[in-house]
């Protein structure tokens, strides 16, 4: 990987690292307890319990997504980053632009 797209690289990953940390702070407080008493009425609570499961999932997924885009950057300058796990080619920088936590090339992940 050449200095400059591993430097373009590294901005990417910091500034989704930002964006996944809003994003999870924000469904978070989605996340919190529906109350029993909701002036809502019943079925307006079993919607808000839905929801609830439906972000507790997503919250789920972001936090993955956060845990691998740090894991990402820790990597980053070591020489192997961009390489593919599996045949040793380099990693199309498109792919790592927009995955940057992917190990393996399009060819090998699918
Ligand atoms: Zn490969």
């Amino acid at each position: 990987m050449e200095k400059d797209e591993r430097q373009a690289l590294k901005a990417k990953i910091i500034e989704m690292i930002a964006k996944y940390e809003h994003d999870v702070k924000e469904t978070e407080k989605m996340t919190e307890p529906v109350k029993p008493e909701n002036s809502l009425g019943r079925i307006s609570r079993m919607d808000a319990i839905n929801n609830k499961s439906v972000m507790e999932a997503s919250l789920r997924n972001k936090i993955s997504k956060l845990n691998k885009l740090r894991l990402a950057l820790q990597k980053i300058d070591d020489p192997g980053f961009g390489t593919c796990a599996r045949c040793k080619k380099n990693i199309q920088s498109g792919r790592l632009m927009f995955m940057p936590e992917s190990t393996k090339c399009v060819k090998c992940a699918s």
